[in-house]
């Protein structure tokens, strides 16, 4: 056969770079080097991770006890009749609430997750979107009635001044990143607010190093100087915000001083800051998994969008655009939320969330869907079940039974908070399903494991959730099924058959993935295979200042400075500080006992979350997990870089390798999250090393330290201490 040349989106990380493909007789051959500079991709090729002898390539059967590591190979068909035969049993037993799926980070088609549940019945969806941008979405757009867009990075030229709270793009949006490089030249300002010196710090006019989980009182503190200093966008604020008085009044509660104790900003830090904030418009915030992993993240993701609001950034150009749906087939349309009985919808886990839950969802979406026509995609991000809690109703049936978990590309032994929870969770399953590329430590205990098409062998259509007006599409290159070598397939055929074969065969009429996004692009008169050649489509010019004739799509049509529907819900309708559940003030006690404060889930190149552990060339240049920490604090603990530690917290102790960084604060250590060493046995107890470096052995999962308001829970701000391995085993596996 001829080479061909093929176009596909490489899911990896945030940009989804669409690449270029050469394939010859089914097989990759080269590939076009990414046009992000920063691409991790750059450690290994795709080669090595698409030819990796570990990649699941049939559907396993478990036939050994749970976690045995014994497996049967079986055909697609005999898996989805099996499942679905199980499934319908479990919920003829105990209702449609006893399945609940989880999927990752956006590696898979995860609109149909929520069309296959709604139309089964349950409402318990459940991903990471609570520790991610979802919760951002959840409250821009309850207080701006839209997200948002700053996935373009043309829109940096205009924006004067940038500020990071809690967010490193090098590392976790590089063309957000690029995009500001490219702005410095014209002079943009850049404010990081982060507990570590990172990339961005590094290049920072102010960087803020906080105390983390700090933030809301930090922007309270910046808008109290904001408002006594008179920096506000006064026309704004008087025509387009609501509850600018009562705004006015608690930042008085967070005077610069007090701040400053709380925050360990200098004073004088937090002024410049505001400073240069309100002046050099128009002004662009971001705020990234520092905060969306924080104990209390309703209220700085609120002071996020608020400070931003007052000082004029909302829509206008180079600030804080609101691009409203892109007219096609959205992924909201194709979930079908309203197919969810009413019934239903209040037994979604963690409905006592009630922001990120049914309540907080149907009041703000009826305002969107009043200034916009549709809904701000998407449900499966803004209206779900709280991880904690999910894990919780598994394993000790509260507050019902929840029977059976599927998981697509996702691995919740290593990603959800107290592993030890969601061990117990997973092993007392009826049914355990996982969709997945590898064999992981969650597929370990499950009772089927199906192999997932990887990005290559799958098409993919893209537009950051109907953030952007940009969509994007790549064709598979590759065959996920060559017969006698494997035979993997993409979720669209998962979800589509295991629907027909649970009675939704009129709700799934597309027979191929490209025929399903042929239908979606239909109103803009292009098929999938026209938009493959094409690359992209521009689906909308920016227009600003829309809210001049439409109000904006929230329940009194003006920002919402003072949320009414925070009030409705029953919830503080201002942001607010409050102490972490663990801290050196709150619990003094735990912090004499565990001094250290400990923040996780800052990404690292070239991982990305749990993922490619088992790749060789990676794995020689990042062999072990490693944690920061200050000299200083090294020193007083006599530790030198390379050594073992153990990290130990009220909830659990594993080992991480030292790594000594001046500009962390003394006070702080950050350990890396994600890890498992594939290479170690696969049954228990090792779990492929689930328990060894695996930080979140170390983290809490009680709906009691998750935000009242969003469900999300913490992955920082933890105390802890830290002090040397002395020695292993002879057969430790780390012993060599
Ligand atoms: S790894 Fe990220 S930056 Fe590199 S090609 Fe893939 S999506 Fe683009």
């Amino acid at each position: 056969m001829a080479k061909e040349t093929k176009y596909s989106i490489c899911f990896w990380c945030k940009p989804r770079c669409r690449l270029k493909v050469e394939v010859e007789d089914n097989r990759l051959i080269k590939m076009a080097t990414s046009p992000i500079k920063a691409c991790p991709r750059k450690y290994c090729s795709d080669l090595e991770r698409f030819y990796h002898p570990d990649r699941l390539d049939y559907p396993l059967k478990r036939v050994g006890d749970r976690g045995e590591n014994k497996w049967q190979k079986i055909t697609w068909d005999e898996a989805l009749d099996e499942i679905a035969y199980k499934l319908q049993a479990l919920k003829d037993q105990y209702g449609a609430e006893t399945l609940a799926v989880t999927h990752g980070t956006s590696r898979t088609y995860e609109e149909l997750n929520s069309r296959f549940l709604n139309l089964f019945g349950s409402p318990n969806q459940c991903g990471q979107a609570q520790i991610c941008h979802g919760n951002s979405a959840v409250v821009a757009t309850a207080l701006f009635g839209w997200w948002p867009y700053w996935m373009n990075v043309e829109k940096l030229e205009n924006t004067r001044c940038l500020m990071l709270i809690g967010r490193n793009p090098p590392h976790s949006h590089q063309t957000i990143w690029e995009g500001y490089l490219k702005a410095r030249k014209t002079g943009t300002k850049l404010i990081v607010i982060d507990p570590r010196r990172s990339e961005s710090a590094a290049e920072a006019d102010l960087w803020l190093q906080i105390r983390p989980g700090t933030d809301a009182a930090l922007l309270l503190g910046m808008m109290n100087v904001i408002i006594k200093e008179k920096l506000y966008d006064k026309a704004f604020v008087r025509d387009w915000c609501h509850g600018f008085d009562a705004l006015s009044e608690r930042v008085k509660e967070y005077p610069v001083e007090k701040v400053s104790e709380i925050t360990w900003v200098p004073a004088d830090q937090i002024v410049a800051a505001a400073r240069m904030f309100a002046t050099e418009t128009p002004s662009c915030a971001m705020e990234g998994m520092g905060v969306a992993h924080q104990p209390n993240s309703y209220s700085p993701i609120a002071a996020r969008h608020i400070i931003s609001a007052i000082v004029g950034n909302v829509d206008v150009p180079g600030g804080e655009e609101l691009m409203g749906p892109a007219p096609f087939i959205t992924e909201h349309e194709i979930e079908m939320a309203e197919a969810l009985p009413r019934e239903q919808r209040s037994k979604i886990l963690g409905n006592q969330f009630r922001l990120y839950t049914w309540p907080g969802y149907e009041l703000i979406q009826k305002n969107v869907e009043r200034v916009w026509g549709k809904r701000c995609d998407m449900f499966g991000y803004t209206c779900m079940a709280t991880a904690p809690s999910v894990y919780k109703a598994i394993a000790y049936d509260d507050p019902y039974p929840v029977r059976a978990l599927i998981t697509v590309s996702s691995n919740p032994m290593v990603t959800i908070p107290n592993t030890k929870l969601v061990y117990k969770a997973l092993k007392s399953l009826d049914l355990y399903v996982v969709a997945d590329y590898f064999m992981t430590p969650s597929a370990q205990l499950a009772d089927y494991v199906l192999p997932s098409a990887l990005w290559l062998e799958r098409s993919f259509l893209w537009n950051y959730h109907n953030t952007t007006p940009v969509i994007r599409a790549g064709e598979a290159a590759l065959p996920p099924s060559i017969p006698g070598m494997y035979d993997r397939r993409n979720d669209y055929d998962f979800w589509r058959g295991l629907g027909i074969r649970l009675g939704q065969e009129e709700y799934w009429p597309w027979e191929t993935v490209e025929d399903y996004y042929d239908y979606r692009l239909e109103p803009l008169g292009i098929t999938f295979g026209e938009l493959v050649k094409k690359g992209k489509i521009i689906t909308k010019k920016s227009e600003y200042k829309k809210y001049e004739k439409t109000g904006f799509g929230t329940p009194t049509g003006k920002i919402e400075l003072y949320s009414t529907v925070m009030e409705n819900l029953g919830y503080d309708p201002l942001p607010h500080y409050k102490e972490p559940p663990e801290s050196p003030t709150r619990t003094p006690d735990l912090a004499k006992k565990y001094p250290l404060v400990l923040i996780t889930g800052g990404r690292f190149h070239p991982f990305f979350h749990s993922e490619h552990r088992q790749v060789e060339t990676l794995r020689k240049r990042y062999p072990w997990a490693k944690m920061q920490i200050n000299p200083e604090t090294a020193r007083d603990l006599g530790l030198k870089n390379d050594d073992w530690v153990w990290i130990e917290t009220q909830h659990g102790r594993v080992m991480q390798k030292v790594l000594i960084d001046k500009d962390i604060d003394p006070r702080v250590v950050h350990a890396q999250h994600g890890w498992w060493y594939p290479e170690m046995p696969g049954e228990e107890p090792w779990l492929h090393g689930v328990w060894v470096s695996n930080i979140n052995v170390c983290t809490a999962g009680d709906e009691e330290t998750c935000d009242e308001a969003l469900g999300s829970w913490p992955l920082r701000t933890f105390q802890c201490k830290v002090y040397k391995v002395e020695s292993f085993n002879g057969d430790h596996p780390l012993a060599k």
